[in-house]
């Protein structure tokens, strides 16, 4: 039968990229989990998407409401889940204050890593129940886990320190709005929600893998550097960055090249690998990257496991 996958920020960039590569293979039903229902339509549209192979449902990862009327809503659609993509994301390196959530978390942490770990674990059961041969949720990870890359050791570098911050709550209060507990830096919160996607993975694979079969998986799409996720940073290196790195770095991608890449991830009856950090060469061939020492801290996973549990009202 067709697959079921649902990809959240499937509205533009690398989602809407996935939405196409799968939607074009015939064999996937993609439902595009968006907070702007008339951008994803139009994005849709002009991507060339056939009308029957993709369904439209609101999921705003900056409150925790809504993700929960998203699971509601989509259990009542009656659609079995297959696969699922944690894709959307923000990003805001020119921040000077820090912003929140509708449930008071600072924004990047808040929507990328909070808002996920709510979806995916309220939609585990559905995945358990799916009769589908190779059942995955993947979570888009980045370059900041990765310490054998020049970009992976830009400053400022992630780091969650002894989670102080977080489990104080992030909202700027009574804690700090940084999971490590420092002063608010929008590109580091931005590098910290992907090391807390990527932990996420990590943990769901050793505590859920053996029994469910389910294939948890994160990927480093390469750096695709035309997407909406710069449109926050300022004009000169929107302007300088995509050709920087097409020609200095040559690690540029296509947004089509990299949704092929992610599709692969959904759906390549090769990648069925779980608890892996997929990565692609020169070749555009994938391999089993290797994660930095923070993003693969056995520990760290476990304790940002149950504190994100507390704040998402889990525990
Ligand atoms: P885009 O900005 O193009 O896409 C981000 C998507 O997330 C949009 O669809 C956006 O929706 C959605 N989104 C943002 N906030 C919310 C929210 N509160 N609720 C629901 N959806 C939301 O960026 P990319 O395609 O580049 O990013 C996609 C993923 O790829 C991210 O996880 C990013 O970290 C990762 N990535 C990107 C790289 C790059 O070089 N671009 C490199 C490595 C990883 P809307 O259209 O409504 O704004």
């Amino acid at each position: 039968r067709t697959g079921s996958v649902v990809i959240t920020g499937a509205s533009s960039g690398l989602g809407l990229a996935t939405a196409k590569a799968l939607a074009e293979t015939g064999k996937w039903h993609v439902i595009m989990a968006c907070r702007d229902y008339l951008k994803t339509e139009r994005a849709a549209k002009s991507a060339g998407i056939a009308k029957e192979n993709y369904t439209i449902m609101h999921l705003d990862l900056s409150s925790l409401d809504s993700v929960k009327q998203f699971v509601d809503n989509f259990g009542r659609s009656g659609r079995p889940l297959d696969a699922l993509v944690c894709n959307a994301a923000v990003y805001q390196p020119t921040a000077k204050e820090p912003s929140f959530t509708a449930d008071g978390f600072e924004l990047s942490v808040g929507t990328n890593h909070l808002g996920h770990f709510l979806l995916s674990r309220l939609l585990l059961d559905d995945l358990k129940q799916s009769d589908y041969p190779s059942k995955r949720l993947i979570i888009v990870g980045s370059i900041t886990g990765n310490t054998n890359t020049l970009a992976g050791n830009v400053p400022p570098k992630a780091n969650l320190g002894d989670l102080r911050g977080f489990s104080g709550g992030l909202n700027g209060l009574n804690s700090s709005a940084m999971i490590d507990g420092g002063n608010f830096d929008g590109a580091k919160a931005y590098k910290d929600s992907k090391v807390c996607n990527m932990l996420t993975m990590q943990e769901f694979h050793r505590r859920y893998h053996k029994d469910t079969g389910i294939t948890f998986a994160s990927l480093y799409p390469g750096c695709i550097a035309t997407t909406g996720l710069f449109r926050e940073h300022i004009p000169l290196f929107r302007l300088l960055f995509p050709p920087f790195q097409k020609y200095i770095t040559k690690g540029f991608v296509s947004e089509e090249e990299s949704g092929k890449r992610l599709a692969q991830v959904v759906s390549d009856p090769s990648l069925t690998k779980s608890g892996v950090y997929w990565s692609w060469n020169k070749d555009s061939a994938s391999f089993e990257n290797q994660l930095s020492q923070e993003a693969s801290d056995v520990e760290k996973a476990r304790k940002m496991w149950d504190i994100s549990e507390k704040l998402v009202g889990l525990a």
